[in-house]
């Protein structure tokens, strides 16, 4: 099984990631991950990608796409993978295409968690984070005993800036102009399947098997 998952910041797409692939015996491949085996396997691209890394500059698409064929090449891809992250343009989605194409291989499914943009406002910026121990909360959905308080300490908690709204607000909406295209794409290949994201975890991973089965 051949799975590419997208979704936005906060859509709970690696929780789901990690329970298909343990469901289905496949890899989760995310991007960094990616990266981070090819640099400490020391290959080629590794090498490259890390040049890259270390000046901090943007990965050219020709070493992440290498990357990404050595490893789907791997013995562990042989009865499919999990892809998280990536592809990230259309660009890096064709080429995905034509190299999979010489592994062999093919897309089964293109999984969509979709979340409400302002349900993942929601999610996002009532996350609270203890300084002290490292614990988070959320305001909704995993509040502390007492508001503001943290229950392992007492520590105050904070808000980090990554979560206040208007941080938010920008970031995903960089992020639906970037995966759009990308939807449409996959959309007009017939691998798209949309999972309402919006429920809870269990009930997700439900839809996802049902579709997986079919
Ligand atoms: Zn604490």
């Amino acid at each position: 099984m051949n799975i590419i998952l997208m979704g936005l910041p906060g859509a709970g797409k690696g929780t789901q990631a990690d329970k298909i692939s343990k469901q289905h015996q496949i890899p989760h491949i995310s991007t960094g991950d990616m990266f981070r085996l090819a640099i400490k396997e020391g290959t080629d691209l590794g090498k490259k990608a890390k040049e890259f890394m270390d000046q901090g500059e943007l990965v050219p698409d020709e070493v992440t796409i290498g990357i990404v064929k050595e490893r789907l090449a791997k013995d562990d891809c042989e009865n499919g993978f999990l892809l998280d992250g990536f592809p990230r343009t259309i660009a890096q989605a064709e080429a995905l295409q034509t190299l999979l194409a010489g592994l062999q291989k093919s897309i089964d499914y293109v999984l969509h968690v979709d979340v409400p943009e302002e349900n993942l406002v929601e999610r996002l910026t009532g996350r609270r984070i203890c300084q002290t121990c490292g614990a988070t909360y959320h305001v909704i959905y995993n509040p502390p005993k007492q508001e503001g308080i943290c229950d392992n300490d007492g520590s105050e908690l904070i808000q980090r800036e990554d979560d206040q709204a208007e941080t938010v607000k920008t970031r995903l909406e960089v992020n639906i102009k970037q995966m759009q295209p990308l939807l449409d794409f996959y959309h007009e290949k017939g691998y798209l399947v949309k999972v309402d994201g919006d429920q809870g975890i269990d009930q997700v991973f439900q839809d996802i098997k049902s579709i997986l089965k079919k």
